[in-house]
């Protein structure tokens, strides 16, 4: 049976750990060349190449900031000259910087808006640019191009001590929604996930005793904390000509995060 991705190429951000490295291993089983992005973290990112090699995929690694214009171009260029165009872009890199509101310095806002929001502007521009260049290869997609946006359950629910990263999520709500609007008719897809509380380095304080953990598991319905896969297998879905009709969305992955859980026990 054809794999969903054959042929297509996948740039995935911040791949080197967790929810992108996931990301970078779901799309490389189902048939894409990787862009295995990271910005200081070699090691890990060159890990994560060998698992997708050793299972069988291809990709590359590329170091590249986000935030820097001049970073995200190279990367691109790169890109088309080792695999000639790019059909998917993961824009998934992102940080968090807490702080009380009122203790918040200007360089925490502004480096969690560079690499969380900005990021995924230079990013897309980018893409978009090859898409609108390229347009459809029919044997490889039905879209001219696909752009998947990690957003977060933050982009609807309010979080007291990270103005920022809700912020940043916020902000990647509308330039997802306003891009998919745009480049449409161009057969352009743009959408986002939403993850709820997934294991990874960035949320290691919440999960890594026992009573954090439980604490955690009142926020989720389905009482478990979700794992990369998890969002690894809605990328794909989101990549894949599956979702051809779906544009403009943010597909929550949260084990019901959503659902207001502390009503749970009739509130
Ligand atoms: P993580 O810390 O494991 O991964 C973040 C990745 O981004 C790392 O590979 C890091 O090196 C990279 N990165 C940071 N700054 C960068 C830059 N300037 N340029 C390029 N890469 C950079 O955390 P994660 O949980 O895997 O986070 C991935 C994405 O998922 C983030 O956008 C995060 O906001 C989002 N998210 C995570 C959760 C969760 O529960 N883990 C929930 C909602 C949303």
């Amino acid at each position: 049976m054809k794999r969903k991705l054959e042929g297509q190429t996948a740039i995935v951000t911040g791949a080197s750990s967790g929810i992108g490295a996931g990301v970078a291993k779901a799309l490389a089983a189902e048939g894409a060349a990787v862009v295995i992005n990271h910005s200081s973290s070699a090691d890990k990112a060159a890990a994560v190449l060998d698992e997708i090699k050793k299972a069988g995929g291809k990709g590359i690694v590329v170091k590249a900031d986000v935030s820097n214009e001049a970073d995200v171009q190279a990367m691109f260029k790169e890109t088309y000259k080792q695999f000639g165009t790019v059909d998917i872009l993961v824009n998934n890199a992102g940080l968090q910087k807490d702080a009380k509101f009122h203790d918040m310095t200007l360089d925490e806002w502004n480096r969690v808006i560079a690499i969380n929001l900005t990021g995924q502007f230079l990013c897309a521009r980018e893409a978009i640019k090859e898409f609108l260049r390229r347009g459809v290869v029919p044997e490889r997609s039905k879209a001219a191009g696909k752009i998947i946006c990690m957003s977060s359950v933050h982009e609807v629910i309010p979080w007291a001590g990270h103005a920022n990263y809700a912020a940043s999520k916020g902000g990647i709500m509308m330039l997802m929604k306003t891009i998919a609007q745009e480049y449409a008719p161009q057969k352009i897809r743009v959408n986002s996930i939403g993850p709820g509380a997934i294991r990874t380095p960035i949320n290691h304080a919440a999960w890594q005793t026992p009573e954090s953990y439980n604490q955690l598991l009142k926020l989720i319905p389905q009482k478990r904390i979700g794992e990369a896969e998890d969002i690894g297998g809605a990328a794909v879905w989101l990549a894949s000509d599956d979702s051809d009709y779906v544009n403009g969305i943010t597909l929550f992955v949260d084990g019901g995060m959503l659902l207001y859980p502390g009503f749970e026990d009739n509130g």
